[in-house]
């Protein structure tokens, strides 16, 4: 299902695109069932590595969308002032859309915000723009600032009937990130198999055990997921052995392939599980989200 060369939406370059209003499904409204079991209550995970270009971005919306096509109702929040997730999953996010800027900020519900992704039906986004950079300094002064988010989406989960919500984090573990790290039950870290790729893991995991012990005691680390991985290179298969020792209950066994095809998805703003969904990378992103799915969230309780 390879695309044209030409990019199959441009709305979010139009200053005049105002995106539709878009509702998320009501709490009572049952859901049907798809190839992919849906979990009894929602999982919320956040997706960080304080590693900038770890693949974070891709697994959020390649997940989301292969999560979605399965028949699941997914919700992504951006939480990237870079709004690269925003992009990929082809939603407005123009400086001055509203998006999880307002929701952290004016304390707005994040419904009254979320797009309808045009990757898949049952998929919406709360977008980020460029002002949520200033989001870092603004929260400083307001209260309960680390905890804003999980209050949005205890709201948001009051209304509304959803299966996944997967927050995609910025490359730090400031405010934002703190702020998924306070609203989420799980924690998916993104390793890319490179040198020095377990460096800052353990800095992600004690700043996780402090999260833990003061603001989050629900947050566990779920699952890893090896990406950018090179069958040619020792390397590539000495770093998964290395992660996969360390973390094997975490890790899924499915790693992502380098691939063109999922680098050049979001140029075109899709993501891979649409722009060519046979490729390697689709089907690997696709068997992430269906181990995911059949895995299910890890006991409450268990570390
Ligand atoms: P940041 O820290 O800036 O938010 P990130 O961790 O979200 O980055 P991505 O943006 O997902 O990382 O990926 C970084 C770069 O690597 C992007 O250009 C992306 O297209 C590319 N990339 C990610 N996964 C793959 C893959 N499996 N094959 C090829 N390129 C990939
Ligand atoms: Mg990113």
């Amino acid at each position: 299902m390879t695309q044209s060369a030409v990019p199959r939406r441009i709305a979010y370059d139009e200053p005049e695109f105002t995106p539709p209003p878009v509702e998320l499904p009501d709490a009572s409204v049952p859901r049907e069932t798809g190839p992919l079991p849906a979990p009894d209550v929602t999982r919320t995970m956040v997706i960080a590595n304080q590693k900038g270009g770890v693949g974070k971005t891709t697994t959020a919306v390649n997940v989301a969308a292969a999560l979605a096509h399965g028949g699941l109702r997914v919700l992504v929040i951006d939480l990237d002032p870079q709004g690269n997730a925003s992009t990929a999953l082809g939603v407005d996010h123009n400086a001055g859309t509203p998006g999880t800027y307002e929701v952290l900020i004016e304390g707005d519900a994040i419904d009254q915000h979320v797009q309808q992704s045009p990757e898949a039906n049952n998929l919406w986004v709360l977008p980020a723009t460029i002002d949520l950079a200033g989001a870092e300094i603004g929260l400083v002064d307001i209260a309960g600032r680390e905890s804003r988010l999980l209050r949005a989406v205890e709201q948001l989960l009051q209304r509304r009937r959803l299966d996944y919500i997967l927050i995609d984090c910025p490359p730090s573990l400031g405010l934002l990130t703190l702020n998924a790290l306070v609203a989420a039950e799980e924690l998916l870290v993104p390793i890319q198999c490179e040198y020095y790729a377990l460096e800052g893991v353990s800095q992600l995991l004690r700043t996780i055990d402090l999260v833990k012990g003061s603001m989050n005691d629900r947050l566990r680390l779920s699952t890893i997921v090896l990406t950018m991985y090179d069958a040619r290179t020792r390397l590539s298969a000495q770093v998964a052995a290395e992660v996969r020792t360390h973390f094997s209950a975490e890790t899924l066994r499915t790693a992502i392939p380098r691939s063109v095809r999922v680098s050049e998805a979001p140029s075109y703003a899709r993501t891979v599980i649409t722009y060519d969904q046979a490729s390697a990378g689709s089907r690997a992103y696709q068997a992430a989200a269906e181990e995911i799915a059949q895995r299910g969230a890890p006991p409450k309780g268990q570390s």
